[in-house]
């Protein structure tokens, strides 16, 4: 049997309250990774933690719902694993979140 194709990095849409599982939400932001403000706001975040593929995030929306049963206020777009790989990786390099773990431990 042949091995599974490595997964594309990419992003699940939450169809329910990740919570809750209520579907009753109401949508607070529409935006987009690769569009102004969403796309400078990670350019800025992640400047000192390592460094983002823009490829994966054309195209990506970046959508907050709030759930209208427990209020919660959610990231309609969830990273997958290959993603969350991406993120913890190269994003946010090892050395940084070291450092940083570093800093939290000796304050
Ligand atoms: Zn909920």
């Amino acid at each position: 049997m042949d091995d599974p194709l490595p997964q594309k990095p990419g992003f699940r849409r939450r169809v329910a309250c990740p919570v809750c599982g209520a579907r009753d939400i109401e949508r607070i932001y529409s935006g987009s990774y690769d569009r102004d403000p969403v796309k400078s706001l990670v350019a800025s975040n992640f400047a000192s933690q390592g460094l983002v593929d823009w490829n994966l995030l054309i195209g990506v929306a970046l959508d907050i719902d709030k759930c209208l049963s427990c209020y919660l206020i959610y990231q309609v777009e969830e990273p997958d694993e290959a993603m969350l790989n991406v993120i913890y990786t190269q994003m946010i390099t090892p050395r940084f979140l070291d450092e940083y773990e570093s800093k939290l431990l000796s304050n």
